[in-house]
């Protein structure tokens, strides 16, 4: 959050929360904005302030999702390994 989004902000140099003359870093409201998107920064990549889906768009990420199959609660496998799952849904099931 910058001063000038902050209910507080400031007058000149002056913080009105702490009504002190404080660099903005050590307001306790300050947050790093994302230099992408604006929304609150969790990290420093080669100087800049990203949240993390925007330095994760900084690499070329390849994403996969492995599907956890259950039947009445009991977990069956999952996706990475259907034989398993088919297997563990019925012994009347065969595999051809
Ligand atoms: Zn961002």
């Amino acid at each position: 959050m910058k001063c000038n989004e902050c209910y507080y902000g400031r007058y000149a140099d002056v913080c009105l929360l702490t009504k002190q003359i404080i660099p903005v870093e050590d307001c306790s409201r300050f947050k790093e904005i994302c230099c992408d998107c604006e929304s609150e920064a969790e990290v420093i990549y080669r100087g800049y302030h990203y949240c993390i889906d925007c330095v994760m768009e900084q690499f070329d990420l390849e994403e996969s999702t492995t599907i956890s199959y259950y039947k009445d609660g009991e977990f069956l496998g999952d996706s990475d390994d259907m034989h398993e799952v088919i297997e563990n849904l019925s012994s009347e099931i065969e595999f051809i």
